[in-house]
């Protein structure tokens, strides 16, 4: 994985005009990289918003939400700059909430807060004060940091899993439960006993790993689709409400349904990918090209939305919560959208996520949302300070079935070039050295494009 660095803008022969399929936030990088080149540039995005598995839901009742939770850090800079560049009157602090690094249980129980120190300082130091886990568990836990730096983030071979990795570096059980285990689960959606070790080390190395800015947390001041998307569709010519049925190179063009193009870049889940190349006839390396894309398994991830009948301010605007299935405590992270959101939804407005959501969640969506109400009063309640949460008067919940790649260290990714010459792939589930993240689907968008212009054909 690169880290960031300006884009360079390629010339290549390809022709001019290239078909983007996703108006996702791959497919929308991949595209405003080729018009930024001077391609003739058109997306074609199956539902009617733009944005993809990033996207503003509009509810009835609560008005614009977002079909999930989204968390972003410091290190999403090629995300950042889309931010900027297509807000370019808006200051960016009115688009995205920058909070430097701090975790913090609703419940008080556990706190670490990065220190204001240079890097790597403000890290270790935050770790050596964290409240909550021994004086042996925080020795223990910067031994580690301290260890991969100086092994510049790489896992050994033998150590495949995030839980291999914490058992070599003797990680005691309070520290996986709160700090190494909700990290893992927030950045891969996978649990730490399934999750690669390499991609998070990718993902510890450029956040919490590198200067304080890359490991500070930021999130949407508006709806996802309102952060660039759609002001990136007002640059593009973007084609909504229509489903792709297939592409098939035919000599030197690219059919996409029956409008030739140059080239193509299929910005979709691997299995529509799969599904849109069909009907190519088998060519060489095509047959394990397809396994590859045909082995992708998926994960859930659950958002609550819930109002509140009075403001019940947060003590941080994002706060981690003690979650435990078994308990019925199923939300990780809690937001508060009041806190965020300009202008905020009021008088109170919390998010609730819960990565992996597996199938032990009540099946209406009522049950889960009064119990994740119930979960989040009684760890409040265990603050002194803080007053009752008031009623729920509103909710939302939202399952989003195929919401990351199980990113685990046997899950082989392509790269953004196929074995067809004209098409190309972008997508947070190709090579990108990420889990399934924002950052990953925009750098991946920006390569394609990038593939595509100095392709020789
Ligand atoms: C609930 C949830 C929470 C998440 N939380 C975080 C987080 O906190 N931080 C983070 O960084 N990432 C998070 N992610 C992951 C992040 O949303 C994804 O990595 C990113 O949105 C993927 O973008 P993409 O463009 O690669 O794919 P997609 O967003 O899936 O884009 C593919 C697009 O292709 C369109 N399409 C599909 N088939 C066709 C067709 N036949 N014709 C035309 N169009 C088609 C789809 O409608 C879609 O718009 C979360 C994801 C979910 C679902």
């Amino acid at each position: 994985m690169n880290r960031c660095a300006a884009s360079p803008v390629v010339r290549g022969e390809v022709g001019d005009r290239i078909a983007v399929v996703g108006a996702g936030w791959a497919g929308l990088s991949a595209a405003l990289a080729l018009q930024r080149a001077g391609r003739d540039v058109t997306v074609f995005e199956a539902a009617r918003t733009v944005g993809g598995r990033a996207r503003r839901v509009d509810d009835a009742v609560l008005g614009a939400i977002d079909n999930g939770q989204h968390l972003m850090v410091g290190a999403y800079c090629e995300t950042v700059a889309l931010v900027r560049e297509l807000n370019p009157d808006t200051d960016v602090n009115a688009l995205l909430l920058r909070l430097p690094l701090h975790l913090e249980s609703l419940d008080g129980a556990f706190r670490l807060r990065a220190a204001r120190l240079p890097a790597p300082l403000h890290t270790l130091a935050g770790l050596l004060a964290a409240r909550g886990l021994s004086i042996g568990d925080r020795i223990g836990a910067l031994r580690m940091m301290g260890k991969l730096r100086l092994g510049d983030w790489r896992a050994p071979q033998s150590t495949r899993t995030v839980a291999a990795l914490l058992d070599l570096h003797r990680q005691s059980g309070t520290v996986r439960d709160r700090l190494w285990n909700p990290l893992c689960l927030a950045a891969m959606n996978t649990p730490a006993p399934l999750a690669s070790a390499q991609i998070f080390l990718n993902v510890l190395r450029d956040s919490l790993g590198a200067d304080a800015p890359a490991g500070d947390f930021l999130l949407a001041r508006s709806d996802l689709s309102g952060l660039w998307p759609e002001a990136a569709a007002r640059h593009i010519r973007v084609v909504t409400g229509r489903l792709v049925h297939g592409v098939k190179p035919i000599g030197d063009q690219v059919q996409v349904d029956a409008e030739p193009f140059d080239a193509c870049i299929l910005a979709v889940p691997p299995t529509v990918a799969l599904r849109l190349l069909a009907s190519v006839p088998d060519a060489p390396g095509l047959a394990a090209w397809r396994e590859t894309l045909g082995s992708f398994r998926y994960r859930r991830i659950a958002t609550v939305v819930l109002r509140l009948a009075k403001p019940w301010p947060l003590p941080w605007p994002i706060m981690m919560l003690d979650s435990d299935h078994s308990r019925g405590d199923y939300g990780q992270w809690v937001v508060d959208r009041s806190a965020t959101h300009l202008p905020p939804p009021g008088p109170a407005e919390l998010a609730v996520v819960i990565s992996d959501a597996g199938d032990d969640l009540p099946e209406q969506h009522d049950d889960l949302a009064a119990q994740v109400g119930a979960q989040i009063r009684r760890q409040a309640a265990r603050r002194p300070a803080m007053a009752p949460m008031p009623d729920i008067v509103a909710h939302r919940v939202i399952v989003e079935k195929r919401a990351t790649f199980d990113c685990t260290p046997d899950q082989v990714r392509p790269g953004n070039r196929t074995v067809l010459e004209r098409i190309w792939l972008a997508g947070d589930w190709t090579d990108t050295g990420y889990p399934a993240v924002l950052e990953g689907a925009v750098r991946s968008g920006s390569a394609a494009a990038r593939g595509v212009m100095a392709s020789p054909v």
